[in-house]
């Protein structure tokens, strides 16, 4: 049985399918726009489509929905944690957030993740498999579809270290930009690294105009080494001109994400660290305390020494921002989000 994934097919990629299935090619667009612009979950919603055709297309490809198989709503802030069960049973979870500048989607790009970040909940576990561009994009169809309302912004925030798949990863953001399906401006796509140096420079040369943010959470080796695994095989001095490289080629604005542990990469020290670090670099630095996961042991900075954190960067001439934490009573926020693996069937 062929298990073409029909999700993860660009609109050309569909159209060569057809025509090998005898069919004329305006038929890929009704499909595409089917799938990608209604959101289709199902080949019977597709009413447009003879009933032989659609019989076809689901004996030659594969069209799965993720299964929303638990809604958290936020009391707080309407924020909306959905886990769902893909079609061989694994589990990934996104995050619904409502800003007054429109809808944001937070997506999981893998199930589990190999990086292994000592602060992070979705790395416990490690990795069980790469999602595909289809998966990535059905978790905004299936939130879009449970909401009816419009998304705007998509971060590829969740579970899973992006440029770990990098393959998959670029089909997404390209299909989630098509004109003919979501259309979602690149401008208005986020995609955060722990910081893999060869997926960033090839990813340079995609010309994406889509944000990169970089997990820093510590100014210097010593310390990235002791709460981030991968700055073993990737250094700062690597990681920066790599960053720099990137916003030559399409002049985005560059975000460094810092989660803030108390005692750990709180100090002054730290502070003046980050700031030569990012020495005339135009970018953000995204301030957020660690968001406390059972496992970790880590105590987040208290708001007044977050306060004091963003002075003494500011002082530096450095742009920051204190991330506001939405969703947080329901695990939604950084680096709560995992797989529940023990959910039985
Ligand atoms: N692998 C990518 C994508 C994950 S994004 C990356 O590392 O960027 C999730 C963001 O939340 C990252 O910046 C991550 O470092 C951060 N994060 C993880 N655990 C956290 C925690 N407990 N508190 C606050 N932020 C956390």
């Amino acid at each position: 049985m062929n298990q073409t994934d029909i999700l993860s097919m660009t609109l050309p990629e569909l159209k060569t399918l057809l025509e090998e299935m005898g069919e004329k090619p305006y038929r890929a667009s009704q499909i595409y726009d089917w799938l990608h612009k209604k959101q289709a979950a199902s080949w019977d919603e597709i009413t447009t489509l003879s009933k032989a055709l659609r019989g076809k297309l689901a004996e030659q490809t594969c069209l799965h929905a993720p299964e929303i198989r638990s809604l958290q709503v936020s009391a707080i802030d309407g924020t909306r944690k959905y886990l769902f069960r893909m079609h061989d049973g694994n589990y990934v979870e996104s995050v619904w957030m409502s800003y007054h500048h429109g809808n944001s989607v937070c997506i999981s790009s893998q199930v589990g993740c190999r990086m292994g970040c000592t602060f992070c909940a979705s790395t416990i576990g490690g990795l069980t498999r790469n999602l595909t561009a289809g998966e990535m994009l059905s978790q905004i169809y299936a939130i879009t579809r449970d909401t009816g309302e419009r998304v705007s912004n998509v971060v590829v925030m969740g579970t899973g270290e992006p440029l770990d798949n990098y393959d998959s990863l670029v089909r997404f953001l390209r299909m989630l930009s098509d004109e003919n399906g979501l259309n979602i401006s690149e401008r208005n796509i986020t995609v955060s690294t722990c910081g893999l140096v060869p997926g960033i420079l090839r990813l340079k040369d995609e010309h994406l105009m889509i944000n990169l943010a970089l997990s820093l959470h510590a100014p210097n080796d010593e310390l990235r080494r002791r709460i981030m695994p991968i700055a073993r095989k990737y250094s700062l001095s690597e990681i920066i001109p790599a960053l720099k490289t990137y916003y030559k080629a399409n002049s985005r604005r560059l975000t460094f994400e810092y989660s803030l542990i108390r005692d750990t990469n709180d100090t002054d020290e730290c502070a003046a660290q980050i700031a030569s670090l990012l020495r005339g670099m135009n970018c953000l630095v995204n301030l957020i305390p660690v968001n406390p996961v059972t496992e970790t042991g880590y105590r987040e900075t208290t708001p007044a020494g977050v306060q004091a954190f963003k002075k003494k960067l500011e002082k530096h001439g450095i742009h920051v921002t204190i991330r506001r934490e939405l969703g947080r009573d329901i695990d939604g926020a950084c680096g709560q989000l995992r797989k529940r693996c023990t959910e039985t069937d």
